[in-house]
């Protein structure tokens, strides 16, 4: 009976990869550049959004699909600052799937839309397996979960475009060689880019929005040279 379970993962990966590859076509299509956020929980993923919301908001037009085990917090906390948010519910599931993406696309207007943020389920496991149609994944980490990370979680490492290592005003008190995660993270993953960043204090956030911005203004440059 153990030979059947492979078999089995394989047609949900390859039926979700025609689900991503649907979204990615209806992303580009609506010149949408769109990222996939994935982390441990409470590694700082919704307080970055809020960080890049207030500091994007008036010159880029956002919407963020939240996915949350159970409740709807964090969709609150990002409709407070005036942005269409949508809850995932996955109801015991543990990462996004692209089935999920689109039925969540179909509740927000994305007409207008110059910037769509997928905030991930909390896990640093199956996320990084399961495509959502997203331009970029982008990880973010922090330096409580300790140095030893990217070699526990390589897939989520070696598939995120971004490196985003985050509470480092908390790096007096805790046992985290920045050095060595940096050092880890290159050898999975050479063409990372890798930003150093405080939510809290605002430390080290400016280069990751300007990354972002430029991702934005990329996609929307091919959309007008269609248009
Ligand atoms: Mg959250
Ligand atoms: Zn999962």
């Amino acid at each position: 009976m153990a030979q059947v379970k492979v078999p089995i993962v394989r047609n949900i990966l390859q039926a979700n990869e025609r689900l991503a590859a649907e979204n990615r076509r209806r992303f580009d299509e609506a010149g949408i550049y769109v990222f996939n956020l994935m982390s441990s929980p409470g590694a700082g993923k919704t307080s970055l959004l809020e960080r890049t919301i207030d500091h994007l908001s008036g010159r880029i037009k956002m919407a963020v699909i939240e996915g949350d085990i159970q409740t709807s917090y964090d969709a609150e906390r990002i409709q407070q600052k005036g942005v269409q948010a949508v809850q995932i519910n996955t109801d015991g599931g543990c990462h996004l799937d692209g089935n999920m993406i689109q039925q969540a696309m179909d509740s927000l207007d994305l007409a207008h839309v110059d910037l769509l943020i997928i905030e991930n389920v909390g896990n640093l496991v199956c996320p990084a397996e399961f495509n959502l149609g997203e331009h970029d994944k982008v990880m973010i980490f922090s330096v409580t979960e300790g140095d030893e990370k990217p070699l526990k979680y390589p897939l989520m490492f070696q598939t995120s475009s971004v490196l985003l290592i985050n509470k480092i005003d908390l790096l007096p008190y805790v046992d985290c060689d920045l050095s060595k995660v940096r050092d880890r993270a290159r050898q999975l993953n050479g063409g990372q880019e890798v930003f150093e960043i405080s939510c809290r204090t605002g430390e080290g956030l400016e280069p990751w929005f300007v990354w972002l911005e430029g991702k934005v203004r990329e996609r929307q440059s091919r959309r007008s040279a269609r248009a």
